[in-house]
């Protein structure tokens, strides 16, 4: 067969062909239906079921443009990235990663396990579900994926030689402007405001040239900092999750980055859901998602520091104070990348649902405004960020005061 020796990007009838050819375990015979479920603006995502058995999987291929426009070329080689960190990210955190069957740089695409039984972290939230083992979860993947790709642990030459395996400056350019740029001076002209605010986001966003000196720090440490292979799209609509699983996709965005960018997001994100079922008044959520926020970091630095005890390699690396000194730099990192990541969802043309779904314009400005006050205090007072506490206060206030 020599359908799949070039590539062309598939449809419903070619997805089938190629999974029956490519695994095992569909036989040649079975009755096979495909469903694009992709969401994205980058990707193809098709579920194959098998009508008879129940069995499926999921088909990811990269298109060359994006779905979004075809003047936007991007490089294929993210799903090639994707695989391998999926792959690596299975054996390093047991459990949070969906199994890859199958990586093909012909096709550009990776087949792997289907996760249907889960749900996408942000839906559920915006459903108000909580889910008690999730910081745990989070935090554990967090830091068992992390840590081990550092200089810290890893033999500098096989860390350098990961550093250029991962160079992905196609995706991380769009972090650069869409996180590090746009939303402080819309060089682009693509922001989009919220008409009932966009005065008071001009003056407080547009207009603070400390917070452009910060962002711009930032930038630079995104961008020259290898510190970790770093996931680099860790928000809500990356996770997967059911009471008892949590499960970790889509890291095309990975490169070596710091540290805090992982967590960062992660911790935004969580605010994001809070500030949602603020509007709905839904008190027992937001209690859950303060104190999970709270967890997360504290758990994150438990975490973090016995897993250094028991790994470190490096011999300077354990020198006295060096662990704290480090972790306090990953700390601001992630109070800084938090706030930048709210402030680019609320400004940007990226939006999160959990803002943009509340109908109410009273509520959806005072949601705005309670993520942009948190942001501005994570990003400019980054260094004083330790603990969960030290987050959740931030976020209390911010809710006190608009
Ligand atoms: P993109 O990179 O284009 O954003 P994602 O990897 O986020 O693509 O996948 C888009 C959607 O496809 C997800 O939100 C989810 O609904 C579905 N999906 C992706 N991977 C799986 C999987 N392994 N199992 C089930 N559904 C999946
Ligand atoms: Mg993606």
């Amino acid at each position: 067969m020599a359908k799949f020796t070039t590539y062309f990007l598939m449809e419903n009838e070619d997805v089938i062909e190629y999974v029956k050819e490519k695994v095992s375990f569909f036989h040649e015979n079975s009755d096979l239906t495909s469903k694009e479920i992709g969401d994205g603006n980058l990707n193809y995502v098709y579920h194959i079921v098998d009508r008879t058995t129940g069995k499926s999987v999921i088909v990811k291929q990269a298109g060359d443009t994006a779905r979004i426009s075809e003047d936007i070329k991007l490089s294929t080689n993210r799903i090639k990235i994707e695989s391998n960190v999926l792959k690596l990210h299975g054996e390093l955190a047991p459990g949070h990663a969906p199994e890859v069957y199958l990586y093909d740089d012909i096709m550009n695409c990776c087949i792997m396990e289907d996760l249907s039984d889960h749900t996408i972290l942000r839906d559920a939230l915006l459903e108000f579900e909580t889910f008690p083992k999730l910081a745990e979860h989070i935090s554990t993947f967090m830091v068992q994926t992390l840590l081990p790709t550092t200089d810290v642990i890893m033999e500098h030459k096989e860390k350098k030689s990961k550093v250029q395996e991962y160079i992905n400056p196609e995706l991380c350019e769009i972090s650069e402007d869409l996180v590090y740029t746009e939303p402080f001076n819309d060089y682009n002209n693509r922001n989009e405001l919220f008409a009932a605010n966009k005065a008071w986001i001009e003056k407080e966003i547009y207009e603070d040239k400390q917070l452009h000196l910060e962002a711009a720090k930032l930038k630079f440490e995104f961008m020259n900092n290898a510190q970790a292979l770093i996931h680099g799209d860790l928000h809500t609509g990356s996770l997967f999750v059911t009471q008892e699983s949590t499960k970790v996709i889509d890291p095309e965005f990975a490169f070596y980055g710091p540290i805090g960018y992982d967590v960062g997001n992660v911790i935004a994100n969580m605010i994001f859901a809070l500030v949602h079922g603020d509007a709905h008044k839904k008190q027992s959520f937001v209690a859950w998602a303060e104190q999970t926020i709270s967890d997360i970091v504290d758990l994150f630095n438990t975490k973090f520091n016995r897993y250094w005890d028991t790994h470190v390699t490096d011999r300077m690396a354990k020198e006295e104070g060096f662990k704290a000194w480090y972790l306090d730099n990953v700390l601001s990192d992630t109070a800084g990348v938090a706030g930048l990541e709210m402030t680019r969802r609320v400004v940007g043309l990226a939006k999160v649902k959990d803002i943009t779904s509340i109908e109410d314009e009273a509520k959806r400005v005072r949601a705005e405004r309670i993520c942009l006050s948190i942001a501005k205090q994570f990003i400019k007072n980054r260094h004083t960020f330790k603990t969960g506490n030290d987050f959740l206060a931030v976020v209390k206030q911010a809710m006190k005061n608009n």
